[in-house]
């Protein structure tokens, strides 16, 4: 095969059979998530929230894990993903650079999160749970995770947050037609929810107050567990097919990236596509790897590494990470699914250890990059995507600088057909930068001035 293809593909029986787990890996262990009496927890202070198989998994330092039959026959339905060769984007740009873009955009959800939905809704029936509850931001993971419990057979509920329930008809018309049930959070069906409508009837919500939710309802009945889309380490290890996928494909034609990046909300599909590679760098290989995210929400640039809680309601365990403050209300940016506060603990343990670099950009940067892709390329990212494109864009034009004929991988982590609002608003010129101010960080940060100190790495 020649680097000159457009599309790079894999077989079916070429699909890696194994997640990768980086725990086995690390330089220095992952420090503990903590109880709220700051000790370490162990599995059993989960398992009313998730099921013991998932828990497993959560905690373990195997390098490998084996990908079950009837997960791997759901995946197919559209695994191996393409590997692309962003030809009339090099030639836009007039880059000595070959930018691959690894295509999750054609999963029947429309991005990367259906990797885990569907290993999360098969081990939640595996273990006897009957409903899963779950939150969704922009509506992404609400969806993947819809049609995954409907493809695995278990019941789907999801809190979506209020300014995502009214901007995004679309996102819950699908869920919808996967069978899900889907309220808009705050809502009145929880206690946490009636203490903040209480205190903010007019609030946008965010995903930590949904996610407060979901958790207070899942805990509630014994054969109801809760999911999480991002952000857990079992999370990240489901979303290995997709950098190991793509490592196969370069390797194929002869090539190994010298830049991989990806975009930033929970940090899923940022360590799907650089967690093999950077078991590479850490076994003395060189590749520099990036995760970019917005300036609206800036977790990993600005965001101080601390022990935090997932969730406004304070129900989930301290993890060590880099975060905003459990409490943060995030702007209304486009970019929904990229306002979580903390980040992946695995994603900043590994930016701890300087392993990885982050960026932030501002929203029209990136639309201004998602409209050159559309315009060379054809596809429209999503707006999530538009941040990788971005930075993707800004590596090219270092490279033309330098003269260098660098290799750069992407993750093409979705496709914007359900985001179009957020081009129109670009194209009538309503959309301006906006970065987090200094004082509102400060401000949300009070919320973990007496959360026991991180680990420095
Ligand atoms: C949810 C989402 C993201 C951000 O979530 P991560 O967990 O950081 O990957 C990015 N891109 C798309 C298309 C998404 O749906």
């Amino acid at each position: 095969m020649s680097s000159e293809f457009t599309k790079i593909l894999l077989n079916e029986d070429e699909m890696p059979r194994q997640w990768y787990n980086i725990q086995a890996d690390l330089p220095v262990p992952l420090p503990p998530p903590l109880g709220p009496d700051g000790n370490p927890i162990g599995p059993d202070a989960l398992a009313k929230v998730f099921p013991m198989n998932l828990i497993e998994q959560e905690m373990s330092t195997e390098r490998w894990i084996d990908i079950p039959q009837e997960i791997q026959a759901i995946l197919k339905i559209w695994r191996p993903s393409p590997l692309y060769r962003a030809h009339r984007l090099e030639a836009a740009l007039k880059t000595p650079a070959k930018i691959f873009y690894k295509n999750e955009g054609v999963s029947p959800a429309g991005s990367h999160k259906p990797n885990t939905a569907v290993a999360q809704a098969w081990y939640n029936k595996e273990f006897g749970i009957k409903h899963l509850i779950t939150e969704t931001g922009a509506g992404q993971w609400g969806s993947a995770l819809a049609m995954s419990c409907k493809l695995v057979g278990i019941d789907c509920k999801v809190f979506m947050v209020r300014i995502s329930f009214d901007q995004k008809p679309f996102r819950k018309i699908m869920m919808k037609t996967w069978g899900a049930d889907c309220i808009a959070s705050p809502s009145t069906e929880t206690a946490v929810g009636r203490r903040i409508l209480a205190a903010m009837p007019d609030t946008p919500g965010s995903l930590a107050i949904a996610i407060s939710e979901a958790i207070e309802q899942a805990v509630e009945h014994d054969d109801t567990r809760y999911a999480l889309g991002s952000v857990l380490n079992h999370v990240m290890l489901h979303q290995t097919i997709i950098g190991l996928e793509a490592r196969k494909q370069l390797d194929k034609v002869g090539l190994y990236p010298d830049i991989v990046i990806g975009c930033a909300g929970g940090g899923s599909n940022f360590a799907g596509i650089s967690f093999p590679f950077i078991c590479d760098k850490i076994h003395g290989r060189e590749v520099q790897v990036i995760a970019t995210e917005p300036e609206a929400c800036p977790t990993l640039t600005r965001g101080p590494y601390v022990y935090d809680n997932g969730d406004e309601a304070q129900m989930t365990p301290l993890l060590a990470m880099h975060s905003l403050g459990h409490g943060f209300i995030p702007p209304a940016i486009h970019a929904g699914g990229l306002r979580y506060h903390g980040m992946a603990p695995l994603v900043s343990h590994v930016k701890q250890l300087g392993l990885i670099e982050a960026t932030s950009l501002g929203q029209t940067e990136c639309y201004e990059a998602a409209m050159l892709f559309a315009h060379t390329e054809g596809f429209i990212p999503a707006p999530e995507t538009a941040h990788a494109i971005a930075q993707t864009i800004r590596e090219a034009k270092k490279a033309t600088e330098e003269g260098k004929e660098k290799v750069i991988l992407m993750n093409w982590s979705g496709h914007g057909l359900m985001d179009l609002q957020g081009y129109d608003a670009f194209m009538s010129g309503k959309l301006s930068d906006y970065a987090l101010p200094e004082e509102l960080l400060q401000r949300s940060l009070l919320a973990v001035k007496d959360h026991p100190p991180a680990p420095q790495a």
